[in-house]
């Protein structure tokens, strides 16, 4: 069996509510394995220590790194609080990656206050021991080709020789549940993960309007999900029926107010979602000014229909880092298939980027919205996400 140490980090700092959070982040991560097993993972003041065959170790390593909360991930070597033990693996260690002319560094953390030396006491003690094993090495306490940690705690000490780094935020699930509204755009997906980043448990809502958007347009959206249920294990998806909504709001409706009036709708919906799902909040991935139909005034226009609050954490985001973002969290593939999706549709040549609540409201007046947006509801057909390719 091989170890692995689990660094977090912000959720160090969060009080009373800590333990909260570290359950959390252990649950996250024991989930995040399954499939890995015969795997343990140990809780130990401020670490976690997974145990797991050594060859099944390269694939945690690649999942642990999209489990946020998590700062930084390494193998270690566990031995028993014995100076000459800790000198001799750390030498070791070294020799495993040892390239001639190389610099090194030892950096010691102790949490076991009853250990004898002092951090830089060890430092300075295993870095002589390892020079004088004759390697061509020197030691860069600056800028080091190789850093070796030495963690001094209760049950033993542990070494590790390097670090993989996690992906920061605050474990999934610590502050509730959200509603992302998922289109098959670039945006939403991108918006979705920086709203698990800072812990929200999501579900996603896609509107889709067969027959006009087909397959492709659903298939789309699931594996967009597949992608954000890496980071967010499981994911519901919601396929709320948009067709019927979508043509009434085109046949009498002004044209120029087409696509706010579907954003409407579709917040509406969401926003009654929202509550049967004990979600508290909701996702868009707008960004202001990107296009026409995202001015303030069509976002007050948004907001004006739904009771929870819209959070758009693109908001100030230019499309370069958007798509720059895409690109890291594998999104931009699926994203940029070319496929229809409903809003792509019937696109008025001109649409209004000052629409008022009142004339909105007007055009708002000549369809059975209330019927319509009912029925989309009683509709959704509901799908759990699996990570890597699975679906119920
Ligand atoms: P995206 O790249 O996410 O599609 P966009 O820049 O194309 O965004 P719009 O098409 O104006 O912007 O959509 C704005 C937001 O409205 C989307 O980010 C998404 O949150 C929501 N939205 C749009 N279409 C749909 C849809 N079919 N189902 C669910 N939500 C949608
Ligand atoms: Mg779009």
């Amino acid at each position: 069996m091989a170890l692995l140490l689990i660094r977090y980090g912000e959720i160090a700092l969060k009080g009373k509510n800590r333990p909260f959070f570290e359950k959390k982040l252990h649950k996250n991560i024991r989930n995040t394995l399954k499939g890995l097993e015969p795997f343990q993972v140990t809780f130990e003041k401020g670490r976690y220590f997974i145990s797991i065959p050594s060859e099944k170790i390269s694939q945690a390593q690649e999942r642990l790194q999209k489990v946020f909360g998590i700062i930084s991930i390494s193998r270690a070597v566990r031995v028993s609080l014995d100076l000459q033990e800790i000198c001799a693996e750390a030498l070791q260690l070294l020799k495993d990656n040892y390239k001639p002319g190389m610099s090194f560094k030892v950096n010691t953390r102790r949490s076991n206050k009853s250990f004898h030396l002092t951090s830089p006491k060890i430092n300075s003690t295993v870095g002589a021991y390892i020079l004088e094993s004759g390697l061509d090495i020197q030691v860069d306490v600056h800028n080091p080709q190789l850093l070796l940690t030495v963690e001094i705690r209760n049950k033993g000490a542990y070494l590790c020789a390097a670090e993989a780094a996690g992906p920061g935020g605050l474990p999934v699930g610590v502050n509730g549940k959200g509603i992302l509204l998922l289109s098959g755009g670039l945006d939403s997906p991108v918006a979705g993960w920086m709203a698990l980043k800072r812990g929200i448990e999501l579900e996603a809502l896609y509107f889709h309007s067969p027959p006009f958007t087909g397959e492709g347009a659903v298939n789309k959206a699931v594996d967009l999900c597949k992608v954000l249920a890496t980071y967010g294990d499981p994911l519901y998806l919601h396929l709320a029926p948009f067709t019927e909504l979508q043509k009434q709001i085109r046949l009498n409706c002004p044209e120029s107010l087409m696509i706010t009036l579907m954003r409407r709708s579709m917040l509406r919906v969401a926003d009654k979602l929202a509550y049967q799902r004990k979600a508290g909040v909701l996702f868009t991935g707008e960004s202001l000014g990107q296009v026409s139909s995202q001015t303030l005034e069509n976002l007050a226009a948004t907001n004006e229909v739904a009771s929870l609050p819209i959070l758009r954490p693109l908001i100030g985001f230019d499309k370069e880092e958007i798509i720059d973002r895409a690109r890291k969290i594998e999104s931009y593939d699926i994203s940029t298939r070319p496929f229809e999706d409903c809003c792509t549709l019937f696109v008025p040549p001109h649409p209004a980027t000052r629409p008022s609540i009142a004339e909105l409201q007007e055009a708002e007046k000549v369809i059975p919205l209330k019927e319509l947006e009912e029925s989309c509801l009683g509709n959704i057909e509901t799908i759990k996400i699996l990570p890597r390719g699975g679906e119920r």
